[in-house]
C-alpha cells in the first residue's frame, strides 16, 4: 500500500487527495491516524485507517506493511518529536516498508534554527537505519501566514522581526502533489528534494498584496525580536513556541528559507501557488 502518516492534519489530507486525483484506488491507500474519529472521513473515502500514535510505540507495529511506500509526516509538538520519530523509524524497518519518504525541513543538515533541530535528527536516525528513504525538506507553507489573517487586517500591519528576509513559501497542495509523486513514481530513493515555492517575497510585499487585495493600507511591521516575543506572548504563545517562532524570523532575516531550486514545482509538474493567489483564496474564506 501507499501509507500516509498524519493523515488527519492538513498535509497529510491533500496528500491522499492528491494520490486519489494521481488514479490511485482508495484500497490501495492506507492512512495512519491516532484518532478514528479525525480518521472516519477517509475511512468514508475507502482507504484502510490504521490507528496508531507516535507517543506508543507498541501501536506502530501494526501501522507498516512489507512493502509499503510511507510517507512520513513529521509530528506537530516541537522537542518531542525525536523520540516519537524514532519509533515510527523503527516500526518501518520492523516492517520491511520499500520506501520511507519523511517531511524534514528546508536545506536540512544546514538549517540551524531550533524548530529544525527535530528534523536534523530524524534524518540521521533514517540514515543509520538504512531503510530505502526520500527526503522531503519542506519550505514554509503559505498557509503560516495567510491563515492568520485577522490580527493582522485588524491592525493594519504585517508584524515578524525578518527584516528584509524573503521567504520561498508554497501553499501545502504544492507540497501535497510532490509528495505524492515521490510515493508513486520511480527513481526517488536515496534522494533528498528541497521543496520550495517558485518565487521569494518579503513581507514588505506581502504587506502590499494585502493592501492591494483589501484595498485598505497594510504595512510591514518590522520590529526588535524582543518587541516580536512580548506580541507573542501576550497574544498566549508559550514563551518557549514564541522563542522557536523568533528563531524562524532571523532564520528568514539571514536567508535560510529564501531558496528557489525549483525541485518542488518539477516533482509536482506544476508551479507553485503564486503568494497573491494564496492571499486571495484567505480572504474570501
Ligand atoms: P497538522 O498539525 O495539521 O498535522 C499533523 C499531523 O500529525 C496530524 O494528523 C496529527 O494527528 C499527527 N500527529 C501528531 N502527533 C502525532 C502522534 N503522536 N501520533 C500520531 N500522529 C500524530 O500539520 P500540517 O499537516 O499542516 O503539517 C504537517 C507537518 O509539517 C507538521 O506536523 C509539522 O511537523 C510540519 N509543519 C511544517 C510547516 C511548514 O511551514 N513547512 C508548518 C507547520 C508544521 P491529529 O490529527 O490526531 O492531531
Amino acid at each position: 500500500s501507499i501509507v500516509v502518516t498524519g493523515s488527519t492534519g492538513h498535509l497529510g489530507r491533500l496528500v491522499i487527495e492528491s494520490l486519489l486525483t494521481a488514479g490511485v484506488p482508495a484500497g490501495g491507500i492506507a492512512a495512519v491516524a491516532r484518532d478514528s474519529g479525525k480518521a472516519a472521513s477517509l475511512a468514508a473515502l475507502g482507504v484502510e485507517v490504521r490507528i496508531a500514535d507516535y507517543d506508543t510505540p507498541a501501536t506502530l507495529t501494526d501501522a507498516f506493511r512489507a512493502g509499503d511506500r510511507v510517507l512520513f509526516i513529521s509530528g506537530n509538538e516541537a522537542g518531542r518529536r525525536v523520540p516519537q520519530h524514532a519509533a515510527v523509524i523503527d516500526a518501518a524497518r520492523a516492517a520491511g516498508v520499500a520506501q520511507l519518504a519523511y517531511t524534514g525541513v528546508l536545506r536540512g543538515p544546514e538549517a540551524d534554527f531550533e524548530l529544525a533541530a527535530d528534523h536534523k535528527a530524524t534524518e540521521r536516525l533514517i540514515l543509520d537505519s538504512g531503510l530505502p528513504h526520500t527526503f522531503l525538506r519542506n519550505g514554509w507553507y503559505t498557509e503560516n501566514y495567510t491563515e492568520n489573517l485577522a490580527p493582522v487586517l485588524e491592525h493594519g500591519a504585517v508584524v515578524a522581526a525578518a527584516g528584509e528576509g524573503r521567504v520561498a513559501s508554497a501553499a501545502r497542495a504544492d507540497y501535497a502533489a510532490a509528495a505524492a509523486a515521490v510515493l508513486t513514481g520511480e527513481g526517488h530513493l536515496g534522494k533528498t528534494y528541497e521543496l520550495s515555492g517558485d518565487t521569494a517575497w518579503s513581507f514588505a510585499e506581502y504587506a502590499a498584496e494585502l493592501s492591494r487585495q483589501t484595498g485598505r493600507t497594510i504595512v510591514y511591521s518590522n520590529v526588535p525580536g524582543e518587541t516580536l516575543l512580548e506580541i507573542l506572548t501576550g497574544a498566549g504563545v508559550p514563551e518557549p513556541m514564541a522563542a522557536i517562532l523568533l528563531g524562524v524570523d532571523k532564520a528568514i532575516e539571514r536567508g535560510l528559507l529564501a531558496g528557489t531550486p525549483g525541485d518542488l514545482s518539477r516533482l509536482s509538474g506544476r508551479p507553485t501557488t503564486p503568494l497573491a493567489q494564496s492571499v486571495a483564496e484567505a480572504l474570501k474564506s
